[in-house]
Formats: structure tokens, sequence, C-alpha cells
């Protein structure tokens, strides 16, 4: 499979370039040259398949010309080894559990995936490959995990200092050996940023060999769609409504790997693109007017995206046509007090806890649903484990609750972080020394 730029179609290059690459040239972003339809008898088994089968099928469809089938298998089999049950919150709604991975976030599906896949492509090659990741909180810690100690590849991650959580914190900045961590003086837009011009610098980029795993890197994204064949399947056990999906977005690779699942097949209803105060997408959606904006700091921090990255694709799969993006997605944002007041209903009412992301998300589909004559289910991600957001969670359903031992682990080790200014030059003397 070939990968175009949305910036020129015709800028084509391979699987190994598109990954290691990350961002073309152009600044544009990296699309597979086709989505693949699955095949009517994938379809017809789907309930009978594990998410791991289903991840291997779709994986297959986009990387499969480019990879042994062994050592597809290995990354798939080794990148998701854990679960994404479906758990019913009440009636028609359902909270696909995404935290089950080694850093309880959703961002583990994608960078496992990726650092496997990375891993494969560049064995032969001997220079090595330096990462640059901008985080807003749990980018940073999945793609840290997922490549800790892997062969060839060094690893800078850069978050915004104190904007994300203090379990984040100690996820990212507290690892040795091939990862290093920037605390910058900034936004989670200007780590972006940084990273962004890094990419650009053609000088730099002679001296250096840079990569991306920001969910704008195809090998990050793509993955996200097999647990959309997984949470379909396992709501279609349950009931036999059209299924609504609400994704709680900030760059929108989450989303955008949905659209694609849909491409290729997946009877998804409708989506619904959940976002906390930073409200670029609905605001485009209803003006059509794009208008990027400085990120607002909010309680679900991972979403504070004022330029999402993945737009781009989005833009490209529906050719700019807004009104085609609307009959598909609908997008509504939701301030913190209307995430806390949600936090709390549904916890008294169902027992069901949602971290402040999946609470946007449920915020979202609630809106939807409400507005929609048919009668609907709707499946929301939650894209978190509660517990990594404990102060806001705590405080809003007046408990304590308690830390799974897989966040404990991390808590009380040194940090080894690097404070740094936003200013460019500053990155890029780091880079090169
Ligand atoms: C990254 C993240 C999101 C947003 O996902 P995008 O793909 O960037 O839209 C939502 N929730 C959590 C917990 C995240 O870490």
């Amino acid at each position: 499979m070939k990968f175009y730029s949305t910036k020129n179609k015709n800028h084509l290059v391979s699987l190994k370039e598109a990954v290691l690459k990350g961002l073309p040239p152009d600044n544009g972003l990296y699309m597979p040259q086709q989505i693949p339809c699955l095949s009517q008898k994938f379809f017809d088994q789907l309930g009978s398949l594990s998410l791991q089968e289903m991840a291997l099928e779709v994986a297959n469809a986009f990387f499969g010309d480019d990879l042994d089938p062994v050592d597809l298998r290995w990354i798939v089999e080794d990148a998701i080894n854990f679960d994404a049950p479906l758990k019913q919150i009440h009636d028609n709604v359902f909270s696909l559990e995404l935290f089950h991975g080694t850093t309880m976030a959703f961002k583990d599906f994608g960078a496992r995936f990726m650092s496997r896949l990375m891993s494969k492509l560049i064995s032969k090659q001997d220079k090595t490959v330096h990462i640059l990741v901008a985080t807003s909180g749990d980018t940073g810690s999945a793609v840290a995990q997922g490549f800790y100690d892997v062969e060839g590849i060094h690893v800078t991650i850069l978050y915004p200092s104190g904007k994300v959580s203090t379990i984040q914190e100690q996820q990212i900045a507290t690892l040795d050996k091939n990862i290093s961590t920037l605390e910058v003086d900034g936004t989670f837009d200007d780590c972006q940023q940084l990273v962004k011009t890094a990419f650009l610098d053609r000088d730099l980029n002679k001296k250096v060999l840079l990569s991306s795993a920001n969910s704008i890197n195809v090998a990050r994204f793509i993955p996200q769609s097999f647990y959309y064949f997984y949470a379909l399947a396992q709501a279609q056990k349950i009931t036999d409504k059209p299924l609504v999906f609400s994704v709680p977005s900030g760059n929108f690779g989450n989303l955008t790997a949905g659209l694609f699942a849909k491409k290729m097949g997946l009877p998804i209803d409708h989506f619904v693109a959940a976002v906390n105060a930073n409200d670029t997408f609905p605001k485009y959606l209803t003006n059509g007017k794009f208008k990027p904006e400085p990120s607002v700091k909010t309680i679900s921090n991972a979403m504070d995206v004022g330029n999402p990255s993945n737009l781009g694709r989005i833009f490209d799969l529906f050719d700019y046509d807004v009104e085609a993006i609307k009959k598909e997605i609908s997008s509504y944002s939701f301030s913190d007090d209307k995430t806390r007041e949600i936090i709390k209903d549904i916890h008294d009412s169902t027992g069901y806890l949602l971290d402040p992301h999946g609470a946007v998300g449920y915020l979202g589909l609630q809106k939807y649903l409400g507005s929609q004559r048919e009668n609907l289910a709707g499946i929301v991600f939650e894209t978190a484990h509660p517990a990594k957001f404990k102060d806001v969670v705590d405080q809003v359903i007046g408990g304590n609750i308690a830390i799974p031992k897989r966040l404990q682990a991390f808590m009380g080790r040194e940090k080894t972080s690097k404070r740094i200014s936003r200013k460019y030059e500053d990155f890029r003397a780091y880079l090169l020394s």
C-alpha cells in the first residue's frame, strides 16, 4: 500500500517512509491510497471473532503487502494484548472501555502497535530514529511505555509544564534508557508547534533522522479502528438498534479511525465528536469556517487542543464538503461544570464511574440521541481510567477511588525531565546536542 499527502495526491510514499517520516515534507498528512472494503465473510463472522482476530484482518488490509505475515501477526498480538470490554451504562447506552492497557488510556492501542511496526520496519537500518512526541497527557505515557527499550529508537517527549495530571507526569517524566522528556514552559499547542517546526527544518533533518509518534502517524491512528469493529460486534449481541459512536475528541485521531472503519464497511449509523471548551470543530460544522484557536485548559486535559491535527484527514476524506461531514458527524462542546455534573449523575444513578473524557463523550451522545426521533443505541468511548484523574473524580463524587496497581507502580519515582522554554532555537539546540 502506498500513502499520499493530503496536500498533494501525487506525492506517494511507501509504508516505511510514511511511518518513519510521520509527516510529508509539504506539511500535509499521510493517507493510505485506498481504504479497503473488508469481505462480507469477515462481517458475517464478526460476532465470533476476538479483538485480536479483527485487528489482524484490518491490519492486514493496510499493512499486509509490506510485511511478512509472521511479523504482522506478532505486531498485532504483542501490541493488542489487553481487552476492550463493552459495559452497559443504562438502557441503550454503552461504554467501550479502552483503558485496559499498560497506561490505562486508549492511546496504548496506537502507541504499542506503532512501536512494534516501526521496530520491524527499521530492523535492517543502522541510523538511530529520533521520535518526537508532543503530548497533552496520555500520548506521552503510552508512547514512552510502548517504545521503552526498543532498539534503534530514541524518543523525546514534550509536555506542557503544569498542564498534565500528577499520574500522567509520573508516567511520562520518570523513564530512562532511550526515553527523554522535556517539560515545556508553554501549552500543548506550543509543544506541538515545536515538533512541527522541527519536522519542517531541512537543515536539522539532514543531521538527525526524525520521526513522529503523534496521532498524525498512520501507524498510530489506523490501529485505533480495530476496536470500532469489536465494539459493534459486542453491542449487536445485546441490541439490534442502529449504533451511534460518541468519541471524546482532541486531535481527532480516534474519530478519524472510526470514519475509516465505516469506509471499510462497518455499519455505524452516526458519529458524535464530543469536545470540551476547545470547540474549533463544532464551530466549523456550524459556520463552515475552520479557525484554529489557542487551546484552553479543562479537566479533560487530553482534549485541550485548539488546532486538531487530524482534521486535515477528515477534510480529505470528505473533499472539504462541510455538508457531507455534517451528515456523518455531529459535534458538541461541553463545559467543565457540565462534565462534573454528569460524572456525579451517572455515578449516583447507575454506579458507573466515567472519567472526565468519557463524561464529555457521554454528554455528546445524550445530546445527539435526544435530538433524534429514531430509536438508536449509542456507544461512548471511555478513553481513560477514572483513577488517572483522581483529583477531579474524587471531588465530584465525594469519594476516594482506588488507584489500580498498574498506575501505582509509577508513583513516587524521581522526575528525570528537563525544563525547556517554548522557543524553537532552544529545542533545536537540544536536538543537536
Ligand atoms: C488523547 C485522548 C483523547 C483525544 O483523542 P484524539 O484522538 O486526540 O481525538 C481523549 N481522551 C483521552 C483520555 C485521551 O488520552
